[in-house]
């Protein structure tokens, strides 16, 4: 990042994008009709589905009240998706095991579709990443619902008031987590994505996230310490620099591995302490060093 990109674009507020004062961003309901394709496309970004153990919990609703994101001007959302197909969405990301209701009514109410080209939007709510450009892909739905559950376990009744993204991607997950925690943080080294994932939050009017392009790695030390800290990106091991971020009591989620990879989840237990465990299988993109103009 450049003395000027700092001063100019960071650390960015989506509501100081926004051409008009944020207003019901979060209140209207959405009304849109969309039958999704049922097209198979390679995953990265998965759980492992052949690990997956099956829980019977299957909440047909999330119980939690969160209201949907609603992009300011309507535009191709208004016809695309109804509210019944990403319901289906997360009725199975349920099925899967996701039991908080808060991290569900939080997937609930993204519009999926609305961050991808229009040409793939019709593949939204399948259960399967997809690209988003520059050879990095969107999470797969349940996982991204998995990790923020993870994170939001943390005996404090799942408050978290400050939040940390490593990999904004096109910014899907940073808006399912600006509805679960106070403010969100995300950071992404491809600058043709920071730039994607601005614009598609921008009409969302998502007051509580703040995009960064830079990498990742080292964190955002001006902002720690954190709650949560969420990679979305598969690295050899966590980064120092995001162990020494997270707040005591926090917890970080993190892909880790190479061809083989596992969900790891690190809580800081004390000022020098952290424990890690191993959660499932998973499959991510790969955490790079440096930045990408
Ligand atoms: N969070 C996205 C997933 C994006 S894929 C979603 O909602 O679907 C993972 C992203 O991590 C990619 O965009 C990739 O460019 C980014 N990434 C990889 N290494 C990084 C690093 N060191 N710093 C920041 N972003 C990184």
């Amino acid at each position: 990042m450049t003395d000027k990109d700092k001063g100019k674009r960071f650390p960015l507020s989506l509501s100081s994008l926004s051409e008009k004062p944020p207003r019901s961003g979060l209140r209207s309901e959405l009304h849109r009709n969309l039958s999704p394709a049922r097209i198979a496309t390679p995953q990265t970004a998965t759980q492992n589905a052949s690990q997956h153990v099956k829980r019977p919990t299957a909440p047909g609703r999330p119980q939690e009240a969160v209201r949907p994101l609603v992009p300011a001007q309507p535009g191709r959302s208004s016809s695309l998706v109804s509210d019944a197909v990403r319901k289906a969405m997360t009725a199975r990301v349920a099925k899967q095991g996701v039991k908080d209701a808060k991290v569900l009514a939080a997937m609930e109410a993204v519009p999926r579709h609305l961050f991808m080209e229009p040409a793939l939007a019709s593949q939204a709510y399948i259960d399967a990443s997809l690209p988003i450009g520059y050879h990095q892909t969107i999470s797969q739905p349940y996982i991204v619902a998995r990790m923020i559950e993870v994170m939001r376990d943390n005996g404090n009744g799942g408050v978290l008031n400050r939040v940390l993204e490593i990999g904004t991607g096109c910014g899907y997950q940073a808006a399912v987590l600006a509805l679960v925690a106070k403010e969100v943080y995300s950071i992404e080294r491809i600058k043709g994505l920071h730039e994607l994932a601005k614009s598609n939050l921008r009409p969302m009017r998502v007051a509580n996230i703040r995009l960064h392009y830079g990498d990742g790695m080292l964190g955002l030390p001006q902002a720690a310490p954190f709650d949560g800290i969420i990679l979305a990106a598969a690295g050899l091991e966590v980064p120092q620099a995001l162990l020494e971020q997270m707040a005591i009591g926090g917890r970080l989620v993190a892909p880790v591995g190479d061809r083989r990879q596992v969900l790891q989840l690190i809580e800081r237990v004390g000022k020098f302490d952290w424990k890690s465990s191993t959660l499932e299988d998973c499959h991510f993109v790969p955490l790079r060093p440096g930045t990408i103009a």
